[in-house]
């Protein structure tokens, strides 16, 4: 098959689909992979050193769109990257369509045979593409926390983890899942005081063994939110129903009873959001106030940490990159009910029921 990787285009982002590692076991295969000259440049590799592997470097994004039997990204593809998609190809990305119409539009007049990452499940239910960049994005939403709680941002002027004689920060974590687990590690690793609330009474049981009472674990309910929000100093969202758009847990008069200063890292933004009050930001401007409180909501988090984001996803995604690329989409994907629940947009129809019903469309 050939493989063509496009450089990411969005703000800020580093990240590239393949490394050269990956390429090579592709290319060990029979495959063919295409990649568009500098794609790695922000993550310290260069052309020869995909050359060395066996890719081909290609000047432009259109050459490799148009070259391409399938295009294996990072981030959801642009505007004028949907427009060089083609009836029939293959598109392997990250795709968060629920919160997202112009995108739907897009992907479903492009014909395209669009599979997120972000909806692949494993025998587990679990999101094994998801994730690392989860895994990313919660370790550093605590460092974005605590940056953001400083004057010069805004913040309160908090030192997450206080000093002798002066308490810590008050972190309250929405979500346990691998956002919120990540976050609450480096968090309790900080010493703040770390409050985690979820919905599922696994998950509850599993943080609540590994923090052995280091981290409160709550059953997310309006009441407890509402305990939770006047005495917090830094929120996270880390909440996801997979494929849907992120419920709104904090409202705007939540935010009214925030203390001045405090500080509210919305990791769900990608899926819209899980506080009434975010909107995207990026890693050039990832803040702003709304009554006081800071708002951090950039949507692609990991792009910050480009290098151990791109080793990260490669490890998750090769397996499936390889499946696609050796079986086509059509056995790889039959043959994997897990694999199947990733493709969200196929021939002009939208195939991922969450996403349908975003948009009242027919599934
Ligand atoms: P996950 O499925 O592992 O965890 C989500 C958790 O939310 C689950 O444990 C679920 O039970 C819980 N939940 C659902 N409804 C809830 C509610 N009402 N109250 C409390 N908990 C509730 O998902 P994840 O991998 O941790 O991802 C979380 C979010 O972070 C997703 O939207 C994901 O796309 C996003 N994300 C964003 C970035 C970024 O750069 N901004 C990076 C990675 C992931």
């Amino acid at each position: 098959m050939i493989i063509g990787v496009p450089k990411e285009i969005k703000n800020h982002e580093y990240r590239v689909g393949l490394t050269p590692a990956s390429v090579r076991e592709l290319v060990l295969l029979g495959h063919q992979v295409l990649i568009e000259s500098n794609a790695a440049i922000g993550i310290g590799f260069v052309d020869a050193d995909y050359q060395a592997v066996g890719a081909s470097i290609i000047s432009t994004a259109k050459e490799v769109f148009t070259r391409s039997e399938m295009i294996v990204k990072v981030k959801e593809p642009q505007a004028v990257e949907r427009a060089m998609l083609r009836e029939g190809q293959i598109l392997f990305t990250y795709l968060h369509l629920a919160p997202d119409f112009p995108q739907t539009k897009e992907l479903i007049q492009s014909k395209a045979i669009c599979i997120a990452y972000e909806t692949v499940t494993d025998k587990y239910g679990r999101l094994p593409l998801l994730a690392p960049m989860s895994e990313v994005a919660g370790r550093m939403s605590i460092q974005a926390g605590a940056q953001t709680l400083e004057n010069s941002s805004g913040g309160r002027g908090l030192l997450l983890s206080g000093v002798p004689g002066v308490s810590p920060a008050n972190v309250v974590i929405l979500g346990g899942g691998v956002v919120g687990s990540n976050a609450a590690r480096m968090a309790v690793g900080m010493r703040a005081d770390v409050t985690i609330l979820d919905r599922n009474i696994d998950t509850l049981r599993s943080l609540d063994k590994e923090f052995q009472g280091r981290a409160k674990v709550l059953y997310s309910t309006r009441e407890a939110i509402d305990k939770l929000v006047p005495v917090a100093d830094l929120i996270i969202g880390a909440v996801l129903i997979p494929g849907a758009a992120a419920p709104k847990l904090i409202s705007a008069e939540h935010i009214d009873r925030m203390k001045a200063g405090s500080a509210l890292v919305d990791v769900a933004i990608d899926q819209g959001g899980c506080f009434e009050t975010s909107h995207p930001t990026t890693h050039t401007d990832p803040t702003y106030i709304i009554n006081g409180v800071v708002h951090y909501c950039v949507a692609n988090m990991p792009g910050a940490v480009a290098r151990t984001s791109t080793f990260a996803l490669n490890n998750a995604t090769l397996p499936y990159v390889i499946k696609l690329a050796e079986k086509g989409y059509k056995k790889a994907l039959l043959e994997d009910d897990g694999f199947i629940n990733g493709m969200n947009v196929m021939y002009g129809k939208v195939t991922c029921k969450e996403v349908a019903d975003a948009f009242n469309l027919h599934y």
